[in-house]
């Protein structure tokens, strides 16, 4: 029997602000000494005080509108009482029941209809608290780095309205890009910038399933397989007549499992498992009460829109505008936004070309290795313009790249001596040479065998090694192989 998913996520995004959430400490999450970014209010000394770092909200706000979000008048602060080694306060401060964001929703690509039709996921709430400490086990005794406690983070929750691994993989990406454009974070999954949480049941009729909770996944593939894997254990579970566990779960990717099969654990699965941690705790288990050492928030409409002005043309957007503006295929205008910094390249580029040239443009860029060299704007309009006017073929323009990083083009194609044979008088010389040397295949040609123009072409570009204008060759031999 199958059974229906149920999935929400949870994702907290470390934001990259200068400073941290509640402290004036540096916000840097590639510090490598521990304990650096540390002062008396982060590390929770008797007597200190919390004060709100307000670049941290804009930019949570900044995200709620870009998703859609409802932003209340009103927010506040609460703590989140639990003991744990990397919390210096025993509690968190977070938000409970006024987030900063409310009742949005992102437009994705749904790919379990196909990539044309697009599915809103409704986002509930996006929120901000402070993130941990971290601890490091080594050798039998634990240390703890609290240089990232008090970084600003948020937290973003989904309506369990996701129905597969597949679409909550297209969920956790899109937001990734939206993140970028908005520049609130790096976002950066393996470095812990961006960590997803997924919430999953299944259900035969109406009522929902057990919910279990997974940790762990730090990359968006392993968004992906965990949630496959958890429907197919609990299905088999199911199926079994057993009931799932409410419960926290941790997944393993092939790499850890694989280790573990090795020491004898047969229940593992080489693709990567997830495995139980502990039984979730309730909301109630927290003890959330607000927050007494910090002011409630109150946004005027005109804070509100000044962030509204600051949210930069999105990726939807700008890929509607890259189709429509420039006429670009769906699959290079997604090339175009997923590499922001290329497509901006893209778009002052082609800024002192004619429009004939954009589509060249946008092919060169994708399908070369334009991208790993810094080429100065001016000398890669003039290669372009160079290709289009068939003074020099794709091939040597793409032979040439490291060389106009700091060389004009044209300069760098006459001393090379690659300049396109475009002369007719020239190429009929070599081609009526090519013709006479292969007599079998112009015998072939005439006995109307398709491929021999083909191999023709080849031979006379061959001869004038590689520097033959293509399509001139291509009219010019049509022309004269009647004439034999
Ligand atoms: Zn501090």
């Amino acid at each position: 029997m199958t059974y229906q998913p149920t999935i929400g996520l949870e994702i907290h995004v470390e934001l990259s602000t200068k400073s941290k959430m509640f402290c004036g400490c540096k916000n840097n999450p590639d510090e490598k000494n521990p304990n650096v970014n540390i002062c008396p209010i982060c590390t929770a000394q008797p007597g200190t005080l919390p004060v709100i770092n307000e670049e941290a909200v804009k930019k949570v706000i900044k995200t709620g509108l870009a998703l859609n979000c409802h932003i209340p008048e009103y927010s506040k602060f609460d703590r989140k009482n639990y003991f744990y080694p990397d919390l210096p306060k025993g509690y968190q401060i977070s938000q409970y029941d006024k987030p900063l964001c409310e009742d949005g929703f992102l437009e994705i690509r749904s790919p379990i209809s196909g990539d044309r039709i697009s599915r809103n996921i409704r986002i509930r709430r996006v929120h901000l608290e402070e993130d941990t400490g971290r601890l490091l086990h080594e050798n039998g005794y634990s240390l703890v780095d609290f240089n990232r406690a008090g970084i600003p983070l948020m937290e973003l929750v989904t309506e369990p309205d996701i129905v597969s691994g597949k679409e909550a993989r297209q969920f956790a990406q899109d937001l990734h890009l939206i993140l970028h454009y908005l520049d609130v974070s790096d976002a950066d999954m393996e470095k812990g910038q961006m960590r997803v949480e997924v919430n999953i049941s299944l259900s035969s009729g109406k009522e929902l399933g057990t919910k279990v909770e997974i940790k762990n996944l730090n990359s968006f593939r392993s968004v992906e397989r965990a949630i496959d894997y958890e429907i197919k254990r609990q299905t088999e579970l199911l199926n079994k007549g057993e009931k799932v566990v409410q419960e926290t779960r941790g997944w393993l990717d092939e790499a850890v499992a694989s280790s573990r099969r090795v020491a004898g654990d047969s229940e593992l699965d080489e693709k990567g498992i997830t495995v139980s941690q502990r039984e979730k705790e309730s909301a109630h288990d927290y003890r959330y009460f607000p927050e007494p050492d910090l002011p409630p928030l109150h946004f005027s409409n005109d804070f509100i829109d000044s962030i509204k002005k600051e949210i930069p043309e999105l990726p939807r957007q700008k890929k509607e505008r890259f189709i429509k503006k420039y006429k670009l295929d769906e699959k290079n205008a997604d090339v175009l936004v997923y590499n922001k910094a290329l497509g901006e390249y893209f778009e002052t580029i082609i800024k002192d070309l004619s429009s004939d040239s954009i589509k060249l443009a946008a092919d060169f860029l994708i399908n070369t290795e334009a991208k790993r060299y810094n080429i100065p704007h001016s000398y890669f309009s003039q290669l372009l313009a160079l290709i289009r006017d068939g003074k020099i073929s794709k091939t040597a323009a793409k032979e040439i790249l490291p060389e106009i990083v700091t060389k004009q083009p044209l300069e760098v194609i006459k001393e090379r001596g690659l300049e396109q044979m475009s002369d007719k008088g020239d190429l009929e010389k070599i081609i009526k040479e090519t013709i006479s040397k292969n007599p079998k295949a112009v015998g072939d040609y005439k006995l109307g065998k398709p491929n021999v123009l083909q191999f023709l072409a080849g031979k006379v570009m061959q001869e004038s090694r590689g520097k033959a204008n293509p399509q001139i060759v291509q009219s010019t031999l049509t022309k004269l192989l009647k004439e034999v």
